[in-house]
């Protein structure tokens, strides 16, 4: 039987595990395109900004798929012709496919805030965690312009963990820098609707507010954010000094689905049908489909077995199943040894929470390495500051 050109698009969560899976079969000839040469693991990009290694949240895709039968492409898919089963990159380069996979995650949405898009920082990929590490060790050497008041915008998942991680880790730079004084690092979060995580239940936003205001995080809601200057943001026509605003707040899906005409929902994702299908073999999955649970890591890896398994019913001969979408384990940590997890109708937080979302970030590697590179992948959290060359400088001044 001749063997099926299947092309996968995005090297994240979605496109990883549907290259890892079919890749295990035969009857496959697998391609994956990624604009980047390493897998980012998001859940963990807070902590590689907030000092942790990056080793937890970048993986090399060849270390990846070091002896697999797969075909990498860097290069940036641009334009699908559903008539001639082609795929155009950036390049120029032309890929023939039989089925494609699309799973090209989101990007940032500003709701075209003045300067957000220039002054903020971000936490999306391991380039921006670095530049906001580094502004905050330089932002700390620097004595006449420091400015210690820091501000998250966002109070989702994202914009929780990294307010929850700000402020040890400011003290912990402070400290490495010989910076002494009794003040206290001013974080802030900003959320626009009434509560933290407001699709949550209200006790969970509880939890989730008395935690942050333990850590010391300042916590300001329903009021509008207006513009962002270098030195200063707008928030309900009040100037806030500060020199680090990280925006959480908002993602759009990737252009490339509006540009290719696929059929959109009113929230911009990919309407699918209950293969997971945009057109007959032509399927898109985790962040980009339109789906129970989109938006989620855990959905894009059940979303990549789902497709996958299909596609082999289908070599097989059997009819493929229908979609079922999985409810997924929300694990949030929020400081040091911290994090509450929502599990169907029950949460329970601390210390459990913590060892609980070890566990899933060992399952998350797990799924797409080895358990021994899994294993020495989380404990790699203990590993602090790797890789940064401002580190060591120190000011030695009086707060
Ligand atoms: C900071 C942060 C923390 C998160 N924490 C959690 C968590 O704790 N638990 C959880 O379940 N979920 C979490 N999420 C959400 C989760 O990471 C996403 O749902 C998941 O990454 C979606 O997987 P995906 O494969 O659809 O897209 P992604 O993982 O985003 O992968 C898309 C890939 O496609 C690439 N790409 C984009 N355009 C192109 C193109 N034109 N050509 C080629 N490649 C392209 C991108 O660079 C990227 O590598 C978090 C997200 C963020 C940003």
């Amino acid at each position: 039987m001749k063997k099926q050109e299947i092309v996968v698009v995005g090297g994240g969560f979605g496109g990883i595990k549907s290259a890892l899976e079919l890749s295990k079969y035969s009857y496959f000839k697998v391609t994956l395109v990624a604009d980047k040469p390493f897998f980012e693991y998001y859940p963990m990009m807070y902590h590689t900004a907030s000092g942790g290694s990056k080793v937890v949240s970048t993986i090399p895709l060849g270390e990846l798929f070091a002896g697999k039968r797969i075909e990498i492409i860097i290069d940036k898919a641009i334009k699908i012709n559903r008539g001639k089963k082609t795929l155009k990159l950036a390049s120029g380069q032309i890929i023939d496919y039989d089925a494609i996979i699309f799973a090209l995650g989101t990007t940032t949405n500003y709701f075209g805030i003045k300067g957000m898009d220039k002054y903020s920082f971000g936490i999306k990929s391991l380039k921006d965690a670095e530049i906001l590490k580094t502004h905050l060790h330089k932002n700390l050497m620097d004595p006449i312009h420091r400015e210690d008041r820091y501000v998250v915008i966002g109070g989702g998942p994202t914009g929780i963990e990294i307010a929850g991680a700000l402020p040890e880790y400011i003290k912990y730079l402070r400290k490495q820098h010989g910076i002494r004084g009794r003040s206290k690092p001013k974080v802030m979060l900003i959320e626009a609707a009434p509560r933290l995580m407001p699709r949550m239940p209200h006790s969970v936003s509880r939890v989730l507010a008395r935690r942050l205001r333990h850590l010391g995080v300042q916590l300001v809601f329903k009021k509008p954010v207006q513009a962002e200057s270098a030195d200063t943001l707008l928030l309900d026509g009040k100037p806030i000094k500060t020199k680090t605003v990280i925006w959480t707040a908002g993602i759009a899906n990737n252009s490339f689905f509006k540009d290719n005409h696929f059929i959109l929902s009113d929230n911009g994702r990919v309407k699918v049908d209950q293969l997971m299908q945009a057109w007959p073999g032509v399927f898109v999955i985790g962040d980009n489909a339109d789906t129970k649970y989109t938006g989620m890591a855990q959905t894009a890896l059940h979303d990549a077995n789902y497709v996958t398994k299909n596609l082999v019913r289908y070599m097989e001969g059997k009819d493929p199943k229908a979609y079922k979408p999985k409810k997924p384990i929300y694990i949030t940590p929020v400081g040091k040894n911290w994090a509450i997890v929502v599990w169907g109708g029950m949460h329970f937080y601390g210390k459990l929470g913590w060892l609980l979302r070890k566990g899933a970030d060992w399952i998350g590697y797990r799924d797409i390495e080895p358990w021994w590179k899994a294993s020495n992948r989380t404990m790699a959290d203990r590993i602090k500051e790797d890789n940064c060359l401002v580190c060591a400088t120190k000011v030695n001044a009086i707060d």
